[in-house]
């Protein structure tokens, strides 16, 4: 603020006494009111301000949790179009000139975040871990191995 709050309401007064011919002990009063009033505005601004970085704060949070509501249950909706998929597909993505890669930098996603439906994804994990009994084995496998090795030093 180029001009203090003192300065202002001072100001204020002086051009108060120039119109209305005010008394100096009248002034004297105004001038601690018309300050405190200057004050209350201040803080009211401040406070203000105060609220809308606050807003923009969570209109932040709210960008980046875009992409988590774009994944339901058992869809995925293009963050470009709106379209709903049980998987955005590489395909798809190339429609609007992008890939897994810079669709997941342009909107913020996770590397780790599969563009697919939560079901989807839950069924892969399901697969997944019907698969791994066999790598279970495998590295059981070479578990023994390994110990073997250590055995026979
Ligand atoms: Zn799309």
């Amino acid at each position: 603020m180029a001009q203090t709050l003192l300065e202002m309401a001072k100001e204020l007064v002086t051009e108060l006494i120039r119109v209305h011919h005010l008394s100096p002990n009248d002034a004297q009063s105004l001038l601690s009111s018309t300050h405190a009033a200057l004050q209350s505005l201040h803080h009211a601004e401040a406070s203000s301000t105060a609220a809308t970085s606050s807003q923009t704060h969570t209109e932040g949070v709210s960008v980046s949790a875009d992409w988590k509501r774009s994944i339901s249950k058992h869809s995925v909706t293009c963050l470009e179009c709106g379209s709903s998929f049980r998987q955005l597909s590489a395909r798809h993505l190339r429609v609007h000139d992008l890939d897994p890669r810079s669709y997941r930098a342009k909107y913020g996603i996770p590397n780790t975040q599969p563009l697919s439906s939560r079901q989807a994804t839950a069924r892969r994990r399901e697969l997944a871990q019907q698969i791994r009994p066999w790598e279970q084995a495998a590295s059981k496998r070479n578990n023994a191995r390994a110990k073997r090795a250590a055995n026979t030093r």
